[in-house]
C-alpha cells in the first residue's frame, strides 16, 4: 500500500466512483515507463502490437467475465451511454420498424427523447404515475406490432430503482446497464445489446461498452456515418477511429481484479449484502430514514433515501465528512441522500456509512 492511502475516504459518488487501490497503484507504478518500454502506454499507437494485445485480453475478459455467449462481441466506443440513446434506433430500425421504451425514470426519458429524432419510437409502459417507484410486470408492457427492440434500464442510477427479473417479451431486449455493468448475471438470450459506460464499476469515465449480438450485425442499417455503425466497429475491433487507450487499459485492470475477486457472481453477492445493510437501516429507523422505492424494485448499486428536513439533511451530508463518507448528496433532480455502492465500494465502507446513520439518528431523531 502506497503513502496516499492515508488519505483514502469512503466515496458514494454515482459515477466516476472509487476504483480498486491496487489498481490505481498499479497504474501510477506503469504509467510513466511501460514494462520497461522507455514510454507511457499513453503515448503509443493503438494500431501498435503492444495496445493490440491490451485491447483483445479486454475484449476477452470482458466477455468471459459476464458469461457472454459465443454469439455476442463487446465494442469500446465512446460519447457515454449517451451516445447509445441515438446509437440505437439509428443502427437498429428500418422504415418499417420502431422501438418501444419502458420508462421506469430519468435515463429512460433522457434515451427517449433522444432517440426520436433517429426513428419511430414509442412508451410500452410508464412508471410516471407511481412517481417511479417500481419496474413493470411483463404482461403490463403493451408492444405494438413491427417492434424491434425495447428498450430499458436495469438500474436507474437517479431513481434508485431496478428490474429484480428482467421482462419476458416477445422482442429482444436492449439494456442500458450504466450503472450495473458486470454487477449482476443476465439471461443473455433475451437481450440484443447491452451497454453502459465504464465509470461506475469497470473504471475510469471516457468509454463505454457495448455487448452486441453478432449475428444482427448484417441487418442493421447501413445508411449512417461510419464512427456510430455498430457493423463498422464490430469489424474494426473498435477502431473505426482512435479508441480510448486510457480507459481501456484500465478497464482491462479493473477486470483482472473482479476476477481475482471472484468474478460477477461474488460481485453480485456483495452489492447484496451491502445494500441489505443500508435497507435495514433504513427500515429500522422508525421513519427517520425513508426510502421511497418498493422493496421488490430497489436497487442494489445506488440507496437513495431522505431525511424528515432538509436542514437534517444538510447537517447529515456535513457530519458525514467527519467519518471520511463523502458524495452522499442526491441527485439534484431528486434531493435527499444517494448511497451509490458500485463494485468496488467495500463493505467495510458501507458498515461505517450505517454506524454513522445510527449515530446521526440516535443525536437528532
Ligand atoms: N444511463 C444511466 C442509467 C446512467 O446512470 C448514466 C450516467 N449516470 C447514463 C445513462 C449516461 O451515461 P454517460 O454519462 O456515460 O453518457
Amino acid at each position: 500500500m502506497g503513502e496516499n492511502t492515508v488519505n483514502r475516504v469512503y466515496n458514494f459518488s454515482a459515477g466516476p466512483c472509487t476504483l480498486p487501490l491496487e489498481v490505481l497503484e498499479e497504474t501510477q507504478t506503469e504509467l510513466v515507463d511501460y514494462h520497461g518500454l522507455g514510454m507511457s502506454l499513453l503515448e503509443m499507437s493503438h494500431r501498435g502490437p503492444i495496445f493490440d494485445s491490451i485491447y483483445e485480453e479486454t475484449r476477452s475478459l470482458a466477455l468471459s467475465l459476464w458469461d457472454a455467449p459465443d454469439d455476442f462481441d463487446v465494442l469500446f466506443l465512446q460519447g457515454g451511454a449517451s451516445a447509445q440513446f441515438p446509437m440505437v434506433p439509428m443502427n437498429l430500425l428500418h422504415e418499417d420498424t420502431r422501438g418501444a421504451y419502458i420508462n421506469t425514470g430519468h435515463w429512460v426519458k433522457i434515451a427517449l427523447n433522444d432517440a426520436q429524432y433517429s426513428g419511430d419510437i414509442y412508451q410500452a409502459w410508464s412508471g410516471e404515475y407511481e412517481a417511479f417507484t417500481r419496474t413493470p410486470e411483463s404482461s403490463e408492457i403493451k408492444l405494438k406490432d413491427r417492434t424491434r427492440y425495447v428498450h430499458l434500464c436495469s438500474n436507474e442510477t437517479i431513481g434508485g430503482l431496478r428490474f429484480p427479473v428482467f421482462p419476458d417479451l416477445e422482442v429482444p431486449i436492449v439494456a442500458d446497464m450504466s450503472s450495473e455493468m458486470l454487477a449482476r448475471a443476465i439471461p443473455w438470450e433475451k437481450f440484443d445489446i447491452v451497454f453502459g459506460g465504464a465509470q461506475k464499476n469497470l473504471g475510469p469515465a471516457g468509454v463505454t461498452l457495448v455487448y452486441i449480438r453478432k449475428s444482427i450485425l448484417g441487418s442493421l442499417n447501413k445508411a449512417i456515418p461510419r464512427t456510430f455503425s455498430y457493423a463498422i466497429e464490430q469489424a474494426n475491433q473498435s477502431m473505426a477511429n482512435t479508441p480510448p487507450v486510457f480507459s481501456i487499459w484500465m478497464v482491462n485492470k479493473v477486470l483482472h481484479w473482479l476476477e481475482r475477486n471472484g468474478g460477477v457472481r461474488e460481485m453480485e453477492n456483495r452489492a447484496y449484502i451491502r445494500s441489505k445493510l443500508l435497507y435495514d437501516c433504513i427500515d429500522n429507523s422508525d421513519g427517520f430514514y425513508r426510502c421511497p422505492i418498493q422493496n421488490a424494485y430497489r436497487s442494489q448499486m445506488n440507496v437513495i433515501y431522505s431525511l424528515p428536513t432538509p436542514e437534517l439533511e444538510k447537517d447529515f451530508l456535513e457530519q458525514a465528512t467527519q467519518y471520511k463518507l463523502v458524495h452522499l448528496r442526491g441527485h439534484r433532480i431528486v434531493g435527499g441522500i444517494r448511497a451509490s455502492i458500485y463494485n468496488a465500494m467495500p463493505i467495510e465502507g458501507v458498515e461505517t456509512l450505517v454506524s454513522f446513520m445510527q449515530d446521526f439518528r440516535r443525536e437528532n431523531g
